[in-house]
């Protein structure tokens, strides 16, 4: 027997045998893996959990591949931080970070979806590699195919930013930049994934690939002492990742690792592309595409394949799905860094935009823990962040120079808040 019996369609039910697949040929729906839940239990338990390798592949029993994982060997695991000095200025004594701009091998949440979808594409004799990107996906492709051997294409849209852009080229995959936002470049994707047989990860891949989005709900659970925290903030921008931690909540509960899920999943936008959102607040079950135009190129899908089901997952929940600007943005990349020392990415800066909004809401309750979900580093938007920052101090390497700049300083009241006297 296997843990994996094939593909589904998430809406006719029809099923399909576990290959490069991922629309249904009869309703168009999407495909998702469907495990041997009975089979799975008879493997998995939480000290075999416990004793197994410090990544994602710990969860190994619950992941769709089908020998030993190949690719992304240390992907996962990232810190759980207990966000103290955070939690004190938004009023929450149980305020977790989960921790994935230090993710294996480049610095995003990424890495877990690509070790995963990497792995199988492996599994089913693929030579080659490719993926759309709105930026990360590319970078932890680009990454994972050279650790693996793999011929890499990566499509991005041309305006990314500068670091995400050295960090595809760093690592020699074809890298194509398509004049054009990321819908371009995914309806270009999949003309090409017609054409040629590559494993375009989040194309016709993605049932695998969604699947290791999974693993940031199990780590969490496992972190917090096998308990589902109260609240989730998770960033959208295709809603894969939002609807995947609820489906690893559900998982661990089924197998009994943890009480009956209560999570309520709160969903964040950046508002210049904030189509799931909209249909949230707007009471639509479809989302309306738009164009993107927002500094947090990340989450930049104006026409999000799985934000309907996004959606459904919220309003099941109890949360919300809320949207910052991109001034907000920014004011939340800087209070995390000034707060807890993590330098996050436009994403995280919508994460904790959007966590503010609703701690300020009064969403929160006296004793509820919350996780807000930090999925990207820092060091790849630097464009967006620096006219915020201001420049260092120059002075002559003197002490009365440096101590005539801190006179000034000190006088400067725009300075207070880093203490300087
Ligand atoms: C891709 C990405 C997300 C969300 O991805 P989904 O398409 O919604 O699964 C969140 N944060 C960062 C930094 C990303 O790169």
């Amino acid at each position: 027997m296997s843990k994996m019996k094939g593909l589904k369609c998430k809406e006719c039910g029809k099923t399909y045998p576990a290959a490069a697949l991922h629309v249904c040929e009869f309703c168009f729906g999407p495909l998702e893996v469907s495990y041997n839940y009975d089979y799975i239990k008879t493997k998995i338990t939480k000290e075999k959990i416990l004793q197994g390798p410090k990544s994602l592949w710990r969860y190994q029993d619950l992941l769709p591949i089908e020998g030993e994982p190949t690719v992304g060997l240390n992907a996962g695991f990232t810190p759980m931080i207990h966000a103290k000095n955070l939690g004190a200025e938004l009023g929450l004594d149980y305020l977790y970070l989960k921790n994935d701009t230090v993710n294996c091998l480049t610095l995003s949440f990424k890495d877990r979806v690509v070790a995963v979808a990497l792995t199988r594409a492996k599994e089913l004799g693929f030579d080659t590699v490719a993926c759309a990107s709105t930026g990360n996906l590319a970078n932890s492709v680009s990454a994972h195919a050279a650790e693996a051997r793999l011929r890499c294409f990566v499509f991005i849209p041309a305006d990314l930013e500068a670091g995400k852009v050295l960090g595809n080229l760093i690592y020699r995959p074809n890298v194509v930049a398509v004049n054009g936002n990321y819908d371009d470049v995914n309806r270009l994707c999949s003309e090409i994934a017609g054409e040629y047989s590559w494993a375009f990860v989040n194309i016709n891949i993605r049932p695998y690939y969604s699947e290791g989005s999974k693993t940031l709900a199990y780590e969490a659970m496992e972190q917090l002492g096998w308990r589902t925290p109260d609240h989730v903030v998770v960033p959208i921008a295709s809603g894969s990742l939002l609807t995947k931690i609820s489906k690893g909540f559900n998982e661990f509960a089924d197998l009994g690792f943890v009480s009956p899920v209560k999570t309520q999943i709160h969903g964040a936008q950046a508002e210049g592309c904030s189509p799931v959102a909209a249909a949230f607040k707007e009471k639509r079950d479809f989302i309306k595409p738009v164009k993107p135009k927002t500094i947090a190129k990340s989450l930049a899908i104006g026409n999000p394949a799985d934000g309907f089901y996004a959606v459904k997952v919220v309003l099941a929940s109890g949360g919300v799905i809320e949207h910052v600007t991109d001034e907000e943005v920014v004011e939340g990349m800087t209070l995390l860094a000034r707060t807890e020392g993590v330098f996050a990415e436009t994403a995280g800066g919508v994460t904790i935009g959007v966590l503010k909004k609703l701690a300020k809401k009064g969403l929160f309750r006296k004793g509820e823990s919350v996780v807000a979900y930090i999925t990207g580093n820092g060091l790849k938007t630097q464009e967006a962040v620096a006219p915020a920052l201001g420049v260092p101090w120059n002075i002559q390497p003197s002490l009365a120079n440096f101590q005539e700049a801190l006179k000034a300083a000190s006088a400067d009241t725009s300075n207070k808040e880093r203490g300087v006297q």
